[in-house]
C-alpha cells in the first residue's frame, strides 16, 4: 500500500508529524509532497527542523494570489502523484493547498482521503468553509476529529465513501513532543511569568484585512493591561498594520510583547502557560481545549464547535464590550477533553490502510 500525503501550510504539517514513523511501524510505504503555499523560515522550515519531518517532494509556487497558486499546486501535484502512483492521496486541513490536492487527486483517478472531514463553520464567506465542502465531496476516505463532523457528513455520504471517527492528529503531535515542550525557554526569554500573561494571535481576513479590526485589536490589548500580551504576529497580519499605517499605534503599547511567528515547541509552552488565549485560529481552539486553558476566540462561528461544548472555548463578536465581559467570566471548571484526543489517532488513520 502505498500512501501519499499532501501538506502546504503551517497547519498542515503540524497534523501529519507521527505518519512517517506509524507507517513505518505498520509496514506501509508512506512519503510527503509539500505543496510550497507556506514556504518561509516562520511558517515553514522551523516545524520541518523541530519536527523532523523531512517532505520526500517539494513543489516551488512561483505564482502570486489564491487562485494561480492553486492551480500551479494541481499541476505540481499531478506531476507528483504520477511519478509516486500511490494508492491514495491524503490531506489535511481546508487551506487551499488541500482543495489543490483532492483535485489533482481527483483528475488522476488516485482515491482521496481527507484529515480533520466534516468540519463545518456554516459560513461560506470563510474561504476554508468552501474548501471543507469541496475537498468532502471528492473523498473516498472521511477522516473525522469530532462528533459534530459526522452529522455534517450526513449529506455527503453515499455507498462508496467511509467515514472514521479517530480523534485528532494534531493532538498526537502535542502529546508526543511534550518533552520538548517543557524544554522550552519562551517565558525566560520573553520575561514572561507562568499563569499571568495573555497569548494572542489573529490572522484571518475578517479580522485583520480592515480598519475597524486592527483598532479593535489595539483596543483589546488595552483591555488586557496591566497584564502582559505575547502576540507572535502572522505575517499577513503584519502586512495589513503596515498597509493601513497603524504599526506605530501598536508598538506604543508598552505591555505588548510583539515577537515573530513562533516555533511550535516555544508555542506550545506560551499555550499552556497563558492566563488566557485570545485568538481567531481554528487549530489554537482545539490545542487550548486539550490543555484546558481559557480560549477567547473572536469569531462569530466555529468549526470546530466540541471546543465550546466541552471545552474551555468561547466565541465572542468583535467588539470590545463582548470581549471584556468574556475575559471577566471565563470559568473553564466543567471542561473535558474530546472523545479520542488521546495521542493516537494517527494509528487509526493508518490502520485503515494496513
Ligand atoms: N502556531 C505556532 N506558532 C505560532 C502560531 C501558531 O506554532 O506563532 C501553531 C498553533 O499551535 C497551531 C497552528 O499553528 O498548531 C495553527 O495555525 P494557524 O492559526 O495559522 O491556522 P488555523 O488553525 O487557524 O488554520
Amino acid at each position: 500500500m502505498r500512501i501519499l500525503i499532501s501538506v502546504g501550510t503551517r497547519p498542515n504539517f503540524i497534523k501529519v508529524t507521527r505518519f512517517k514513523a506509524v507507517a513505518a511501524a505498520l509496514g506501509l510505504d508512506l512519503s510527503i509532497v509539500h505543496t510550497g503555499q507556506h514556504y518561509d523560515d516562520n511558517m515553514a522550515k522551523v516545524f520541518f527542523d523541530q519536527f523532523d519531518l523531512r517532505p520526500d517532494r517539494l513543489i516551488s509556487l512561483k505564482a502570486k494570489g489564491p487562485s494561480a497558486q492553486i492551480g500551479e499546486m494541481i499541476m505540481g501535484l499531478t506531476d507528483v502523484i504520477a511519478d509516486v502512483k500511490p494508492d491514495v492521496l491524503l490531506t489535511p486541513g481546508d487551506v487551499n493547498s488541500t482543495l489543490a490536492a483532492a483535485i489533482a487527486a481527483n483528475k488522476t483517478g488516485t482515491p482521496l482521503a481527507h484529515l480533520e472531514s466534516g468540519l463545518r463553520s456554516h459560513d461560506r464567506t470563510m474561504p476554508e468553509e468552501i474548501n471543507r465542502i469541496l475537498v468532502d465531496e471528492i473523498s473516498d476516505h472521511l477522516f473525522v476529529t469530532e462528533k459534530s463532523g459526522l452529522h455534517n457528513l450526513a449529506d455527503v455520504v453515499d455507498g462508496a465513501k467511509r467515514i472514521h471517527f479517530v480523534g485528532n492528529t494534531m493532538i498526537d503531535t502535542l502529546v508526543a513532543f511534550q518533552p520538548q515542550i517543557q524544554a522550552s525557554s519562551i517565558l525566560s526569554e520573553c520575561q514572561l511569568e507562568e499563569g499571568k500573561f495573555v497569548l494572542m494571535t489573529m490572522h484571518r481576513p475578517a479580522t485583520v484585512d480592515h480598519l475597524e479590526g486592527l483598532q479593535l485589536i489595539i483596543d483589546v490589548l488595552g483591555l488586557c493591561a496591566p497584564r502582559k500580551v505575547l502576540f507572535p504576529m502572522h505575517p499577513r497580519t503584519l502586512a495589513r498594520f503596515e498597509e493601513f499605517g497603524l504599526k506605530s499605534a501598536l508598538m506604543d503599547v508598552s505591555h505588548l510583547v510583539l515577537t515573530e511567528p513562533l516555533g511550535y515547541f516555544a508555542f506550545q509552552r506560551l499555550v499552556e502557560s497563558a492566563e488566557f488565549i485570545l485568538t481567531d485560529s481554528g487549530g489554537i481552539q482545539e490545542e487550548s481545549t486539550f490543555k484546558q486553558v481559557p480560549c477567547i476566540t473572536v469569531r462569530p462561528n466555529t468549526e470546530r464547535p466540541i471546543t465550546c461544548e466541552i471545552g474551555t472555548n468561547v466565541l465572542v463578536e468583535s467588539k470590545l464590550d463582548s470581549i471584556s465581559k468574556a475575559i471577566q467570566e471565563m470559568d473553564c471548571s466543567d471542561a473535558k477533553i474530546p472523545d479520542l484526543w488521546d495521542g493516537h489517532s494517527t494509528e487509526r488513520v493508518l490502520e485503515v490502510f494496513a
